[in-house]
């Protein structure tokens, strides 16, 4: 990447928008208000966050968190902002259609703007500049990298390192995951110098439970984690009418596909939840070398990463878990 000429761009910008994926998680939030923090330590004086959907209670707290516009919410005001920008981020996506139809269809045909892609998912997308590095333990790390080659004279401020330092901790599983490197230490390390209180980051990411979600969670595991017959498997499912019982809302099931995942010899694991328009959303682990973004994109219309994955399928739930079970005895014994 020409960073030179990438920062002239930027530095002459009028109007930089700043985009990740739908169905936000800490990463996509945490990149896109670390590189909105970045360009305010630039000077840059028009930029725009805009995110297809919102984004789960536990990440209100994140600096700048108020200058986000929400597609779903505000669709004619985010439209006109993408089609009039000289810049465009996509950060923690490797193709425009993961921020949802309308969104990504005014990214690929509204807007003439250049497109800089910050993304750790395999088999991107082309765009005019590309950071991709698929071994990333997340794309906080990448922006990280990013901003200390566009800008070695910036120093980050606080803000900064707590949005990308949530990015980090949450793609890694608080630095549990493989792809946790020595150079992710080194930037938590970083970060720590810079004096950031991570304790009370892992707190307001882990420890703001409702009441209704550690029932859920509870009820999750006790009456509704499977093993599957011939397949060193688990999988979890919710229905709507259950996750309404226990006053689901976005974010409550966060986390809890991993512990089908942490049963001694498990290798694969899924969490099956029906959405509210009866479509089910999947989400897939593994460990080691079964490869969860081949078998979403095989069957489930998804992707992602090698040991963490998932996608999306317009069925019934029972119909989603027979193709689960299906899908996965096949490939684990082909
Ligand atoms: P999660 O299971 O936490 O939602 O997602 C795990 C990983 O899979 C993330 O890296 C995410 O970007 C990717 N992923 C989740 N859902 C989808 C999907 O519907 N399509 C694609 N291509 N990737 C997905
Ligand atoms: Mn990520």
């Amino acid at each position: 990447m020409n960073y030179i000429e990438l920062k002239q761009h930027l530095l002459t910008a009028q109007h930089v928008v700043i985009t990740t994926h739908k169905s936000p998680d800490g990463d996509a939030i945490g990149s896109a208000l670390g590189m909105y923090a970045f360009t305010q330590l630039l000077g840059l004086e028009k930029v725009s966050v805009i995110v297809p959907d919102p984004d789960p209670h536990f990440l209100h707290k994140m600096p700048h968190h108020d200058v986000i516009q929400f597609f779903s919410e505000q669709s004619e005001e985010a439209t006109t902002c993408i089609a009039n920008a000289d810049c465009i981020f996509l950060l923690d996506f490797n193709t425009t259609s993961r921020t949802g139809n309308d969104m990504g269809a005014v990214i690929d045909s509204n807007t003439t703007a250049i497109k800089i892609l910050i993304d750790h998912h395999q088999q991107p997308d082309t765009f005019d500049y590309m950071l991709s590095e698929v071994s990333a333990s997340s794309t906080a790390e990448l922006v990280y990298v990013f901003c200390k080659e566009l800008a070695p004279e910036v120093d980050i401020n606080l803000e900064m390192a707590e949005c990308l330092y949530t990015g980090l901790v949450t793609d890694t599983g608080s630095f549990k995951f493989s792809a946790t490197g020595a150079r992710t230490h080194r930037i938590a390390a970083d970060f720590k110098d810079l004096g950031l209180d991570t304790a009370s980051i892992h707190q307001s990411i882990y420890d703001t439970n409702s009441f209704n979600r550690l029932k859920l969670m509870g009820y999750a595991l006790s009456e509704k984690l499977e093993q599957i017959e011939g397949v060193p498997a688990t999988f979890i499912s919710l229905s709507q009418e259950e996750l309404q019982k226990f006053h689901y809302t976005k974010g409550d099931t966060e986390g809890l596909v991993n512990y089908g995942l942490s049963i001694s010899g498990v290798e694969v694991t899924a969490f099956l939840r029906e959405a509210e328009d009866r479509s089910v959303k999947i989400s897939f682990r593994s460990k080691r070398d079964f490869d969860v973004n081949l078998f979403a994109r095989a069957y489930f219309n998804g992707g992602g990463h090698k040991n963490a994955a998932g996608g999306r399928v317009e069925m019934s739930l029972t119909d989603a878990i027979e193709q689960f079970k299906t899908a996965l005895s096949k490939e684990w014994n082909s």
